[in-house]
């Protein structure tokens, strides 16, 4: 009975990989698993950006690259991760769209910028995208898909995130994947919670949260045309989302004003 035994086995390290990865979500208090230290997945986010800038070149728009260094590195200083190496960047290209890998990775395409409109509503969408790489977005969705045998590789010494299979995972989970289109898109709770702590983190970095509604107000009418993969089906609703940023915002201004 060696099958059974094998299988005890896993269902015991999964069940203690399960306890021991028990985490909480910095401002929402949300308890998560994840089975993926923060230094792998660091390593992961800092491949994925190298592999991304390889691939894209940079915006020739150096209005634009100073102003993502100018939001980026106040929404970076509200974020209070000095481990992080924050890098900011505006590739070329039409997509409305943008990310931030863990360990401070941050990329918008072009055609995000005139969206954004101005500070505030870059600031906007640093806010959700760093929040998505602070509540540890990426390394969660890995653990609830990842397979027994993959997670016994992530505990093998000297396998870790050299893993391929797991390099991928990671570059399909923030829409970087080899075939555009086919990524996991974020669950609903995490993009909720993406919005939550973003209007937080632009706050303390001194934006005007309410700046929100607006923005997503411009995000939906640009979506007609198809929307783009950051923003994807599983989101909010476009009116969801809006209405729940109105009811996060009395608690947004307080930080708000509390850095005024
Ligand atoms: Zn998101």
């Amino acid at each position: 009975m060696v099958y059974t035994k094998g299988l005890s086995c896993r269902v015991f390290l999964l069940f203690f990989l399960a306890l021991s990865g028990c985490q909480t979500v910095e401002y929402t208090g949300r308890s998560q698993v994840n089975l993926i230290s923060e230094s792998q997945e660091k390593q992961l986010g800092t491949e994925a950006y190298e592999d991304i800038l390889k691939k894209t070149p940079i915006s020739k728009r150096s209005d634009w690259q100073t102003q993502l260094q100018r939001v980026g590195q106040r929404i970076a200083a509200a974020a209070a991760r000095p481990d992080y190496q924050w890098e900011f960047k505006v590739l070329q290209g039409k997509e409305v769209n943008a990310f931030c890998l863990p360990g401070g990775k941050v990329a918008f395409w072009e055609g995000i910028m005139p969206v954004a409109q101005d500070d505030t509503g870059v600031a906007v969408i640093m806010g959700h995208e760093v929040a998505h790489a602070l509540a540890r977005h990426g390394a969660e969705r890995m653990s609830q898909s990842m397979s027994a045998q993959l997670i016994g590789q992530i505990l093998t010494a000297g396998v870790g995130m050299a893993n391929p299979a797991l390099a991928e995972d990671f570059a399909q989970l923030y829409g970087l994947g080899a075939s555009v289109g086919v990524i996991l898109p974020w669950g609903r709770a995490q993009e909720s919670e993406a919005d939550h702590i973003g209007l937080i983190l632009m706050a303390k970095a001194g934006y005007d949260p309410a700046a929100a509604v607006g923005f997503w107000e411009r995000m939906s009418k640009v979506q007609q045309g198809g929307k783009p993969p950051e923003f994807l089906s599983t989101h909010p609703s476009d009116e969801t989302r809006i209405n729940q940023i109105k009811q996060w915002l009395p608690e947004a201004q307080k930080y708000y004003k509390a850095q005024k």
